[in-house]
């Protein structure tokens, strides 16, 4: 299948599911303390879609009961909220997307509860910057696998982390899963040339050790085999007429960190 290529009003609906997903996922932040569950959380997401006239992208995509995803610990993705109250020095990792009129924002962090343990502050560290090299290199004219390299690249920079191997980034649009597939490792140099109007979710998934995952009972909750924590950080972004990055679901277009790796955003959003 063809990569979606969006026109100028089209990424402009997809800023707008993106600020929905930034907004949300702030709020979500803030609110990660221990005792909280991640039903709460679930409730803060599900209040903001509908003060914003947004629709889930993840309820009932292939049967997923929640809004968001919400992972603890040695689950890296795809947790299912529940009542059991965030416990002091968890890692907490929440996935969630916006759909505004039909245009689709996806993103993600991981953050600590309370108290944090430094290895696990440097595993966060590493996934996060991974995901910004990694939109650093989706460059006009860039392969697509340049992306892929420089997630890569720069976590194996930082230590023994386990990449994960079978989920990865993807192209969003009207759909929030749309080609291209994108690798959060491998060699630079191949796969389809970026350009305008190409928009992609990039979600480095990392682990403190084994990349080997399993899939709970529940049938979703993504767990390392080897039972290190985890970390998932995503953003979804498009390159924009003038051939510069947006950063559709980062409050400031992802100025701020782009700017800090030598890499401009595009002013048409
Ligand atoms: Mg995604």
């Amino acid at each position: 299948m063809a990569i979606q290529i969006k026109t100028l009003d089209q990424l402009k609906l997809m800023r707008k599911a993106g600020l929905v997903v930034a907004q949300s996922l702030e709020l979500m932040r803030a609110a990660i303390v221990p005792g909280v569950t991640t039903n709460d959380l679930n409730k803060i997401a599900i209040k903001i879609l509908a003060d914003n006239n947004a629709k889930s992208n993840f309820l009932n995509y292939h049967g997923f009961p929640a809004v968001i995803c919400a992972s603890i610990n040695d689950e890296i993705v795809h947790g299912i909220p529940n009542d059991r109250p965030i416990e002091d020095g968890d890692v907490v990792s929440i996935d969630f997307g916006a759909i505004i009129e039909g245009w689709h924002g996806d993103a993600a962090f991981s953050v600590i509860a309370g108290t944090k343990d430094l290895d696990d502050q440097k595993l966060l560290d590493t996934c996060e910057e991974s995901m910004w090299r990694g939109i650093a290199a989706g460059k006009l004219g860039a392969n697509l696998t340049d992306i892929s390299f420089a997630i890569e690249d720069y976590i194996r920079s930082q230590g023994k982390y386990g990449i994960l191997r079978e989920y990865g980034g993807h192209g969003i649009g009207t759909e929030m899963h749309q080609e291209p597939h994108v690798l959060n490792f491998g060699a630079a140099g191949m796969g389809p040339e970026l350009k305008p109007g190409i928009a992609l979710a990039i979600e480095p998934m990392i682990t403190r050790g084994s990349p080997k995952t399993k899939v709970l009972a529940d049938e979703w909750t993504v767990v390392s085999q080897d039972g290190t924590r985890g970390a998932h950080f995503e953003h979804s972004f498009a390159i924009l007429e003038d051939g510069k990055p947006f950063v559709l679901t980062a409050t400031d277009g992802g100025r701020e960190k782009l700017g800090s790796l030598g890499i401009e955003i595009s002013n048409l959003l």
